[in-house]
This record gives structure tokens, sequence and C-alpha cells, in this order.
């Protein structure tokens, strides 16, 4: 679904992706670690073109990278991003959040997009509180919005971008829970995040970051005890 050949990216002067080579097939789940400063964010933002790559190619079922208008509004429904931070609309309750990308760019009528957007919320267990407006809600509540408003526009692939470090330590297992749930209905993902567990539930590979190189792809149980790089070693003995 998503392949990327000698991507790298440039900052001016430095260089924050080397020579990537990344496959994800459909139904995969990557999970992405690394050190701060690796590349992982940078590396998820190039796939849906939040940030334009200097050198390589990417592309995401079967197409390059769209530039512009209509076709780059397509690659951005087709790829759903969580962030860290959950960006919802504040103004906005939770359920005009969820149903106002499939209103404006998929064209279903608000009557639809309710419906299915309530069908989402409660499959992230947040459906009773569709009426309430974002502060109203926890951190684990309003990631799991987050996620609902981006399957509410049917996308081929989502990326996660450290989506539970902004949470506190009793809210990670709902969202994680959501999205173990997500992968076992076999959407195609793209991880970044620290949190082991999921990794070794639901990662069917682990991608292994540093100095914006991919170091080392394995299979989690495979990588998590037995790394084969130094640099994998390294810092996993500080993680774990
Ligand atoms: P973290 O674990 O801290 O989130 P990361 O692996 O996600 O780190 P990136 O955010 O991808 O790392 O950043 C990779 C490198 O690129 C860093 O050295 C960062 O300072 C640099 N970088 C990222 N975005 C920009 C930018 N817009 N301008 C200049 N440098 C940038
Ligand atoms: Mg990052």
């Amino acid at each position: 679904l998503v392949e990327m050949r000698g991507v790298q990216k440039h900052f001016g002067d430095f260089q924050a992706l080397k020579d990537i080579d990344l496959d994800v097939a459909r139904g995969e789940v990557v999970v992405v670690i690394g050190p701060s400063g690796s590349g992982k964010s940078t590396l998820c933002r190039t796939i849906n073109r939040l940030e334009t790559i200097t050198e390589g190619t990417i592309r995401v079922d079967g197409r390059d990278l769209p530039q512009e208008g209509a076709a780059l509004a397509r690659l951005r429904s087709d790829v759903g991003m969580v962030f860290q931070s959950f960006n919802l609309f504040a103004h906005l309750t939770i359920l005009d959040n969820v149903t106002l990308g499939p209103i404006r760019v998929r064209g279903l009528k608000k009557a639809e997009a309710e419906a299915e957007a309530m069908r989402l919320l409660d499959r992230v267990g947040v459906a009773h509180q569709a009426q309430k407006f974002p502060a109203q809600l926890s951190g684990g509540q309003q990631q799991r919005v987050a996620i609902a408003r981006s399957l509410a526009m049917k996308p081929k692939l989502m990326l996660f971008d450290e989506p539970t470090s902004a949470l506190d330590p009793e809210m990670i297992n709902e969202v994680l829970d959501t999205m173990v749930e997500l992968a076992e209905e076999g959407m195609t993902m793209v991880v970044v995040t620290h949190e082991m567990g999921f990794a070794r539930k639901a990662a069917h590979r682990v991608v292994f970051m540093a100095d914006g190189e991919i170091v080392e792809v394995a299979e989690p149980e495979r990588f998590f005890t037995d790394p084969q790089s130094d640099r994998a070693k390294d810092f996993l003995s500080k993680i774990l």
C-alpha cells in the first residue's frame, strides 16, 4: 500500500531522512521506534505529504504522491493521521468534529454523516459524549474521538504519531485497546510509539530508526529479545 524508495528529507543543511526504503503491505501494522530526533515524525509526515521530500519516491496505493488540488485532498482522506495532541476543533461538539470532514470532503448529507459518526463514536466507546465539547472530555476520550474522526474519512491507511504520549497513564490503555481492535480488523497502520506492549500485541514489524536512517527491521518478538544492531541494543537498554 505504501512504497518508499530512496527517500531523503533535508531541512536546509540538515538531513532528517537518509535514503529510506520502506514498504507497508495492505493490512500490515508497522511500529516505528527510535530515539528522539531520529526522524520518526518526519517519516510519518512525508507519507501524507505534510512534509515534501527532497529525494526519492513515495507511492500510496500505487500512485505517486500528488502535489496539489483534488488529488492531494483525496490523499489526505485516504491517509488518516492521529497526533500526540488531539487537535480536535474546540468550538465544535464531538459529533460535529466527526461529521465535518465527511460532509465537506466526502459530500455526505448531514443525517448520513451523523449516523455514521455515531457508529464510529460507539465503536471507540464515546457515543454518550457526542453532544459535549472537547474540553469536557478526558484526554483518552479526546484521543478516541480523534481516531473516530480520522476513520470517518474511510482511510486506507492510518498514521499514528505517539498517540498516547500526552496522556495520563490510566488513559493510555483505553486508546491502545482501540488501536489494537483497529489492527485486528485489518486496518493498515504505521504507528510511532514507545508502547512495547502495543508493538508486541499488534505489530507485524518493528522499524527501528536512528539519525534519519532505518537501522533495523524485525518482527517484534525478535526485535525486543534479540536486537541485532548496537544502536537498537543501546536504545532498548534505556527504555525497557
Ligand atoms: P521525537 O521522538 O522527539 O518526536 P522524531 O524521531 O519524531 O523525534 P523528527 O521530529 O522527525 O524526530 O525530527 C527529526 C529531525 O529533524 C530532528 O533533528 C528535528 O530537529 C529535525 N526537524 C524536524 N522538523 C524540522 C523543521 N520543520 N525544520 C528543521 N528541522 C526539523
Ligand atoms: Mg516525533
